[in-house]
């Protein structure tokens, strides 16, 4: 066993429900086999356990590890793509990157890059959008398992308007989302998730099998895009025959309390009900919704509407993997809008650590309270960095944190933890 001596800071109650920020500035954490079995003042849990390790992370914070939502695998080198609307953007610089994953060997290649760009800014779990081919899903699957970072992923599907070779069909869709799931759905810490690309670029037809394999994979996520753009959403409408971008999930069974959707910048009231009677989740991803154009996002009517939130970097439209800086950007979208949500470090913290534990259903992830997994990132920023020099002269926790969530980048990574286990890249 192992006492993680730090300052901790989590949010284990909800700050959105009245929470507020939980820290200790001189913590003992007690972990033994991944798992936090005691928490309190340093010299309470040394003076009951006087002989296991200390290990005293000096100077800095301890936080839980980080879960984004929503992150694409095949883009990892598709990030700062700016200029461009959504679907410009797609045709021009993401899906041309998504084609190169038909090559085995450049799959592997980025599967490496992906798992270690997302445990290098302290990302512990994430519902990672796959690829449109099996064998780059495969490899994402065998990287992830061998990292121990927590992963719900699976294969990418569209059937229309997308480059002809990222098209599939209906029976290939179900056949090789369900043969996927056998080999890696609950192994280890993978699980499964099905992933119709946007309903843009799936006909009723490939999202019925989307259906039929999620009611046929026990335990599977769901993973899509909705209301992204103002174009986009309008031309579902009329694909659909004037169904409700929502509704074109929700006709196939898609929608559920494993259900996670991105965007959602420009729902009607209906749909944020329908979100809310499934119990599905919304990612909120604000650097994305920034760098393309797509609009503010309308957390108020999420919240008032009881739509579940939780937070996505979507690299590659977001400007990177780093969830502090999501944080950030989900803060400035709430104070450009007259009703927006006036967002304290508390919310954010929670937006982007225990909001995404909840959303991907990891029952012992997201803060560090005893019983839950060591998962965890120490923040640490260069003593001269204007991050330390702050940290320094922060009057109390909620202003600390603010600090980090302003100024820190992944450079201030010191480590970090996923079960126990050190991860750091
Ligand atoms: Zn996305």
């Amino acid at each position: 066993m192992t006492i993680y001596r730090a300052t901790v800071i989590d949010t284990p109650d909800d700050p959105f429900a009245g929470g507020v920020l939980r820290c200790d500035q001189d913590a003992g954490l007690l972990v033994r086999q991944g798992q936090i079995v005691a928490r309190g003042p340093f010299s309470d849990v040394r003076a009951l356990h006087p002989h296991e390790e200390v290990r005293t992370l000096e100077g800095g914070m301890l936080i839980p590890g980080l879960v984004d939502t929503h992150v694409h695998y095949p883009q990892v080198r598709a990030i700062g793509g700016l200029g461009k609307p959504l679907l410009q953007w797609l045709e021009h610089t993401a899906l041309p990157e998504e084609a190169r994953l038909a090559d085995s060997g450049h799959a592997r290649t980025l599967a490496q890059e992906f798992i270690g760009s997302l445990l290098g800014v302290g990302t512990t779990s994430a519902l990672v959008f796959g690829s449109h081919f099996p064998g780059a899903v495969d490899a994402l699957f065998t990287e992830a398992d061998h990292a121990g970072v927590r992963i719900t992923t699976g294969l990418v599907v569209s059937d229309r308007l997308l480059r002809p070779d990222l098209l599939t069909t209906p029976e290939s869709a179900y056949g090789e989302s369900v043969s996927l799931a056998q080999r890696w759905h609950g192994r280890g810490r993978l699980r499964y998730a099905v992933t119709p690309r946007f309903s843009f670029s799936c006909s009723d037809a490939v999202l019925a099998a989307c259906g039929a394999a999620f009611a046929d994979i026990d335990g599977a996520f769901v993973t899509s895009h909705v209301n992204e753009n103002p174009v986009e959403v309008s031309q579902v409408r009329q694909m659909f025959g004037g169904t409700s971008y929502v509704g074109t999930y929700d006709a196939h069974g898609l929608l559920s309390r494993r259900s996670v959707l991105a965007h959602n910048v420009h729902p009607t009231d209906a749909e944020l009900a329908t979100l809310a009677a499934r119990n599905a989740t919304v990612a909120h991803c604000p650097t994305s919704n920034a760098a393309l154009g797509s609009g503010l996002f309308p957390l108020r009517r999420h919240l008032d509407a009881g739509v579940r939130v939780a937070m996505g970097s979507d690299v590659g439209a977001g400007t990177g993997f780093n969830l502090l800086k999501e944080g950030l950007q989900a803060y400035f979208m709430q104070q450009l809008q007259p009703d927006g949500v006036p967002l304290t470090p508390a919310h954010l913290l929670h937006l982007v650590t225990t909001a995404g534990a909840d959303a991907l259903a990891l029952d012992g992830v997201g803060h560090l309270g005893e019983g839950m997994a060591f998962d965890a990132v120490w923040v640490r920023p260069p003593p001269l960095s204007s991050l330390a020099i702050n940290l320094r002269h922060a009057a109390d926790p909620d202003e600390a944190l603010a600090k980090v969530f302003a100024l820190s980048t992944p450079a201030d990574v010191e480590r970090v933890w996923v079960g126990g286990v050190d991860v750091t890249r």
